[in-house]
């Protein structure tokens, strides 16, 4: 049994399909139930955040379009009139409560970039210290294929890694996670508590998402290892009673994820969750062992080199069969880091026509990931 009263800063994820339902609507009634558990932690001294998902599904609703597949646009429209209704109810029941509350709606772009990180990780710690809990959704009236989260999960982990939440809460249309999908292997087992994201604990999740959720335990598992990997707990329990939160409280069913006891910190917990790396280098056993102890990734030791990036640019780097082992922010741009890979440091000017710096990533811009949990390079301090 988890009790939510020893955190101190909770961000909890809410799902399209606890919040909507297709032929009503709004649920007005679970939406109070739920605001009322955001007043008791806050209450308790706790900040609690909450990243809603439901804006496309409500909106869909109020224009009477049904179930058939959208456009493009028509789901931009969708969340366009959902997110007001959303937010507006949201605001409503949590006044109701005695607590204020702002709206902030973010892009991809917005937590991929370190500016933009940076701003909006300066809006959500001043609604934080103004007593005012933020209500945050992916921004899905200016969102693309090409340019978006698509689910809640990762987005939910991303912030709460973002403001050093302790805790990490997923309502979800499922209890937890299950040693197979449930609904696809009656045998599943129930597993209480997950030490590390490893991945044999990836392959439990199955790809499914249920019909108005876009994640499916893939993205939660996803969003398990951004969280953790930074030191924030995260839990996965069922959104489908009244009073979610209170009901982790009396010890309902719930999958805790226990945070990493060497979490990265503030520059490089940006590093490591970061969504869509721009490319991919492939590294020899030598550069793994360097990476391990902690040195920087040198051109030597990239084997071969993908995708199309730009120095300062987030970088996948996988072993010989496609493993991630790290990720970080590479020195050079493709173009360049494909006619230094292999070559030893003196043999680098020659090559690029101008003086160099050795490192392909430098230690500093690195985060390994061990066994899919991301562990720091080496000790360092607070870089924000
Ligand atoms: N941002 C989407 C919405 O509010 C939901 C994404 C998700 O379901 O995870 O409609």
């Amino acid at each position: 049994m988890h009790s939510l009263k020893s955190y101190r800063r909770i961000t909890v994820k809410i799902g399209s399909a606890l919040l909507v339902d297709r032929a009503m609507g709004l649920k007005r009634d679970w939406l109070a139930s739920l605001a009322d558990d955001v007043a008791e932690l806050a209450a308790g001294g706790a900040e609690v955040l909450v990243v809603s998902s439901g804006a496309i599904a409500l909106g869909r609703t109020i224009l009477g379009l049904g179930r058939r597949a959208l456009k493009l646009e028509e789901s931009q429209a969708c969340a366009a009139v959902g997110q007001i209704a959303l937010a507006g109810a949201w605001s409503d029941e949590l006044a109701r409560c005695g607590l204020k509350s702002g709206q902030v709606l973010v892009t991809l772009g917005d937590t991929e970039a370190r500016r933009r990180y940076l701003n909006v990780r300066a809006t959500i710690s001043t609604l934080l210290k103004l007593k005012a809990v933020p209500v945050i959704n992916e921004n899905d009236t200016v969102a693309t294929t090409e340019i978006r989260y698509g689910d809640n999960d990762r987005l939910a982990a991303r912030i709460a890694t973002m403001m050093g939440a302790d805790l990490l809460v997923l309502l979800s249309d499922i209890d937890g996670l299950y040693t197979a999908p449930p609904a696809q292997d009656r045998s599943a087992k129930f597993i209480p508590v997950v030490d590390r994201i490893t991945p044999d604990i990836e392959s439990m999740a199955g790809a499914a998402a249920s019909e108005l959720s876009r994640g499916g335990m893939k993205t939660k598992l996803d969003a398990g290892k951004i969280a953790t990997a930074a030191g924030t707990a995260m839990i996965i329990t069922a959104g489908t009673r009244q009073n979610p939160l209170m009901a982790i409280e009396r010890g309902e069913r719930a999958t805790f994820f226990k945070p990493s006891t060497h979490p990265v910190k503030g520059y490089k917990t940006w590093i490591a969750g970061q969504l869509e790396p721009a490319g991919v280098l492939v590294v020899d056993s030598g550069a793994i062992g360097a990476l391990m102890s902690g040195k920087s990734l040198l051109p030597a030791g990239v084997k071969r080199v993908s995708g199309s990036f730009s120095r300062g640019d987030t970088v996948a780097i996988v072993n010989q069969s496609g493993r991630e082992i790290a990720r970080g922010l590479v020195a050079y741009d493709a173009a360049d880091a494909v006619r230094i890979a292999g070559l030893k440091t003196g043999e680098i000017a020659a090559v690029l026509g101008y003086e160099a710096r050795s490192a392909m990533i430098h230690r500093d811009d690195l985060v390994v990931s061990a066994a899919g949990a991301i562990a720091p390079a080496q000790a360092e301090g607070e870089r924000c």
